[in-house]
């Protein structure tokens, strides 16, 4: 599932170049630009770790969050403390969350009982879906 466009133009006719520290570099033919894949790795990490504090600020555990994106708690925990990231209490809510594919997505939105007295956001994940909701006063 590699996706290759250069990181300078966006273009997409990049071609092998060799391999400096383990790391594969590619060229980009249109613009002449050298790189490597980790650039691509980068933003992936970026996005998982926007993705983990979101979580972490809805309610999740180190434990569940680890479950959803596939990152240990550790490098989890080490992500809060390095941004510093204080999470409120919740004590009138719980959050749940369930992980669909589109059509399971559609589905469960059809059914208006799971929408009603419940907050919820429905977030991009990967391949997949994640929809978060609040049950208030619930115990
Ligand atoms: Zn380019």
């Amino acid at each position: 599932m590699e996706i290759l466009a250069c990181p300078k133009c966006q273009g997409n006719q990049i071609i092998k170049s060799g391999v400096i520290n383990s790391k594969q570099r590619y060229l980009c033919k249109k613009c002449n630009y050298f790189f490597t894949v980790n650039k691509i790795g980068k933003k992936i990490d970026d996005y998982y770790v926007t993705k983990a504090l979101q979580l972490y600020l809805e309610g999740l555990s180190y434990r569940e969050i680890e479950r959803i994106i596939g990152v240990s708690h550790v490098t989890i925990s080490n992500w809060v403390k390095s941004f510093n990231i204080k999470k409120p209490s919740h004590a009138n809510y719980h959050p749940t969350y369930k992980i669909f594919n589109h059509l399971e997505l559609i589905e469960y939105i059809k059914n208006k009982d799971l929408l009603s007295g419940a907050g919820m956001i429905i977030t991009e994940l990967g391949d997949k879906f994640m929809l978060i909701k609040w049950e208030r006063f619930k115990d």
